[in-house]
C-alpha cells in the first residue's frame, strides 16, 4: 500500500502499475477531485493506528510506502507504529527539504501558529500564504496583513480573514507565472511550509528573484525509517 496525497505518490504508483506490483494507493481525501491513478485507490482515515493495522491484516497488505507530505506527521507516526507492531517491511518516500541560499531573507519558525504569531506584529503587508486551506484560520490573529491564498480546493465555509484573494489552482507552477502573479498583486513577504520538491518551488523562486522575505515553517519531527528520495528506489526495494 502506498500512502499518498503527494506528486511522489503518483510517480510511484505509475512505476509499480509497470513493474506489476499489485498495488493500493490510499489518500485521505482532503483534496475534492482526486487524480485518475494508474492503481486502485481508497479514500478515507483508517482510524488511528489501529485501524491502520487492521486494514493491513484484513487486505494482505505485505509492505507500506510513506509517500505522504512531509507536513504529514500523524499518519506518518500511525503507519510507524501499525508496521513496527504488525512487523512489516516499510519505508518513506520523501523530498529533500528546501535550502537558503546567499542572498535569502529566511525566517524560520517551527510551525504555522508562530508564522502567524510572527505576523502579528507586522505593519500591515500583502502576504502570499502558502501553507494548504487547513490551517488558515491560525492567520486570524493577524488581520491587519492582505493575504494572497493559493489553494488546491475552495476554503469550505466562510474564510476567517477579513482581506484574503483565494486563487483556486493545483500545481506544479511556472516561475514566470509567479513572479507576474506576486508582482500584480503587491505580494511583500512569502509563508510557506518546507515542502521541498519541485511542484511548488515556483513560489520561493519568484520570491528569490523579487528579494521577498519569507517566513519558513520548518518540518515536524518524524519518526527514524528507512527513507528513499526516489521513486525508482522504491521499486528496487519491493522487488527484493
Ligand atoms: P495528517 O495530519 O498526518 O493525518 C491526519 C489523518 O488523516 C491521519 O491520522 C489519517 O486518519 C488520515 N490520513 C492522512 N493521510 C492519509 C492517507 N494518505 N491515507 C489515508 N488516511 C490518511 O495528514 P494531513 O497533514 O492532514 O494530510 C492529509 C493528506 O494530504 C496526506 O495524504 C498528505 O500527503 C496530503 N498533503 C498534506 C499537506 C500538508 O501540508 N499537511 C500538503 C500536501 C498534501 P486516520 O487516523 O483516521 O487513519
Amino acid at each position: 500500500m502506498i500512502l499518498g496525497g503527494t506528486s511522489e505518490a503518483t510517480h510511484l504508483s505509475k512505476l509499480v502499475a509497470l513493474a506489476k506490483i499489485n498495488a493500493t494507493l490510499s489518500f485521505a481525501g482532503r483534496v475534492k477531485r482526486t487524480k485518475p491513478q494508474p492503481i486502485p485507490i481508497r479514500i478515507g482515515g483508517f482510524g488511528g493506528p489501529e485501524g491502520l493495522c487492521d486494514y493491513i491484516v484484513q487486505n494482505k497488505i505485505t509492505h507500506v510506502i510513506d509517500a505522504t507530505h512531509p507536513f504529514a506527521e500523524q499518519i506518518s507516526w500511525n503507519t510507524f507504529k501499525a508496521c513496527t507492531d504488525l512487523r512489516i517491511p516499510f519505508a518513506a518516500l520523501t523530498r529533500n527539504p528546501w535550502v537558503k541560499e546567499p542572498g535569502d531573507n529566511w525566517k524560520n519558525v517551527d510551525s504555522v501558529k508562530a508564522a502567524a504569531i510572527m505576523l502579528k506584529s507586522h505593519e500591515p503587508k500583502t502576504v502570499f500564504l502558502a501553507i494548504g486551506r487547513i490551517q488558515v484560520p491560525e492567520f486570524k490573529i493577524a488581520q491587519q496583513h492582505k493575504y494572497i491564498l493559493r489553494l488546491v480546493d475552495p476554503f469550505e465555509g466562510n474564510l476567517p480573514l477579513k482581506n484574503a484573494h483565494t486563487i483556486i489552482s493545483r500545481g506544479p507552477f511556472e516561475v514566470s507565472h509567479d513572479i507576474k502573479l506576486m508582482s500584480e498583486n503587491g505580494v511583500n513577504i512569502i509563508i510557506c511550509k518546507n515542502s521541498g520538491g519541485t511542484g511548488a518551488v515556483s513560489k520561493l523562486l519568484a520570491g528569490r528573484r523579487l528579494k521577498l522575505p519569507v517566513i519558513m515553517i520548518n518540518r515536524p519531527k518524524l519518526p527514524e525509517r528507512i527513507t528513499f528520495h526516489s521513486p525508482t528506489e522504491i521499486v528496487e526495494w519491493l522487488k527484493h
